[in-house]
């Protein structure tokens, strides 16, 4: 999955960002989506995980989440 690029009919270029993991779609309320690094730097605000390169690992807030402290989660969420 990861990034994908479309050009536009206008001559712009639009990036799609999805999780790797489980295929969401980020969505971001502005304009992010004309620039990666801008439309990266927007989904780490929310946070996901993402890869420097278009082809690089991009993680959903959800996904990131269960990565980074699977087990803390679980206990939150039992609480
Ligand atoms: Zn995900």
């Amino acid at each position: 999955m990861s990034g994908e690029c479309y050009s536009h009919f206008n001559g712009g270029i639009e990036y799609e960002l999805r999780c790797d993991r489980c295929g969401t779609l980020f969505r971001c309320g502005d304009d992010s989506y004309f620039s990666w690094r801008v439309l990266c730097a927007a989904a780490e605000a929310e946070g996901w995980r993402v890869g420097p390169d278009l082809e690089g690992e991009h993680d959903c807030d959800e996904c990131a989440g269960s990565r980074r402290a699977g087990s803390d989660r679980r206990q939150f969420a039992a609480a």
